[in-house]
């Protein structure tokens, strides 16, 4: 699609043990439901075949990583280049004492039932983010006022040239809902950290935060979660419901009743639907109150050149 002749990407790249896929629905791997195909998508056999692909790979050919999409608007044009997701082989998990070596596309759900199963706390509240574990790293995933960098000992980390760090969690300058890590880094696994404790007390917490999301949250709608990060010292819905955003729509998206901070994909929204009603709403906080919003959801890929005034952009 974006080289024109079929197939001539994947003939420039590396042979690999893992998969190429061409044309792949970027609709199909997010939370969202929008958003263009990935020229290629790539998934890895092994770490070492991981190497493999990012030292053999053109070097003008421009490479995405995601994860299970729950933190993802991909942009209606799709991503040029190879877009790499982590599957099954990157999904293990071990619990050894109060430390869990898993995979980083292990789902944070994941982590948070096997910790109750070994009696280790400390992981309760990953028990209701939907996304992966190199996901939860990259974004300093948290909720109720537990984030990744408290239960984080070590990640193993491809770059973008294909070395390989063990990495402790304070190289990675984990921070609300940010890191430094770089964008051609992959995450691979992660060594975590939890406490003992009585697996009765782990439930009921767990079953405490499932409760207020499914209160304060539209858990079964099309999203990406919080669209924007709190301003320090204040929420984001808080404005936004201020700003008369509540129920606010363009097209098929629309700010949710339930949650203003969330954006809902009502059935038929377009990645632009989408973008245009978070920058609309943005727009409207800092009328009503001159803050400017920061967009949590990582907006990713090329616009299409009927929404695009200024051509495509990563
Ligand atoms: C209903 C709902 C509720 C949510 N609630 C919360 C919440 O309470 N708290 C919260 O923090 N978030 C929440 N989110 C957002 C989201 O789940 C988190 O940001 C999550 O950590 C994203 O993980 P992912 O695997 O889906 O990553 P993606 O969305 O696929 O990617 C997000 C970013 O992480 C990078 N990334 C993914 N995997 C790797 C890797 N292996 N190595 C390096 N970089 C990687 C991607 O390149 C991208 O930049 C919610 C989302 C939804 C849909």
């Amino acid at each position: 699609m974006f080289f024109g002749k079929k197939g001539s990407l994947i003939d420039m790249l590396p042979k690999v043990e893992g998969s190429y896929v061409e044309d792949v629905p970027m609709s199909d791997l997010t939370w969202f439901g929008v958003g263009g195909p990935a020229e290629v998508l790539y998934r890895p056999n092994d770490e070492l075949d991981l190497q493999r692909f990012l030292i053999g790979k053109p070097y003008n050919v421009h490479v995405t990583l995601v994860g299970v999409g729950s933190n993802l608007l991909v942009r209606d044009g799709g991503i040029p280049g190879v877009v790499i997701r982590l599957g099954p082989p990157f999904a293990s998990v071990r619990v050894d004492g109060d430390l869990i070596h898993c995979g980083a596309a292990c789902l944070d759900t994941k982590i948070a039932k096997v910790a109750l199963r070994e009696g280790l706390g400390g992981f309760e509240f990953l028990g209701g983010i939907p996304g992966t574990i190199g996901g939860a790293i990259k974004m300093n995933a948290g909720s109720f006022s537990r984030e990744i960098k408290d239960v984080l000992v070590k990640a193993i980390i491809i770059d973008g040239s294909g070395n390989r760090y063990e990495l402790d969690a304070d190289e990675l300058r984990l921070a609300y809902r940010s890191s430094l890590i770089p964008n051609d880094w992959i995450i691979t696994s992660a060594i975590l950290r939890g406490y003992k404790e009585d697996p009765a007390i782990i439930k009921k917490k767990m079953n405490d935060y499932k409760e207020k999301r499914e209160t304060a949250q539209p858990l079964k709608a099309k999203t990406a979660g919080s669209t924007f990060k709190n301003p320090e010292g204040l929420q984001a819905w808080k404005l936004i419901e201020r700003a008369g955003c509540r129920g606010l729509r363009v097209g098929g998206a629309m700010i949710s009743e339930k949650h203003c901070n969330f954006i809902v994909n009502v059935g038929d929204a377009t990645a632009n639907d989408i973008e245009t009603l978070g920058e609309e709403v943005r727009r409207r906080v800092k009328e009503a109150t001159s803050i400017d919003l920061e967009w949590e959801v990582r907006r990713i890929g090329v616009k299409t050149e009927k929404d695009s005034s200024f051509g495509g952009r990563y």
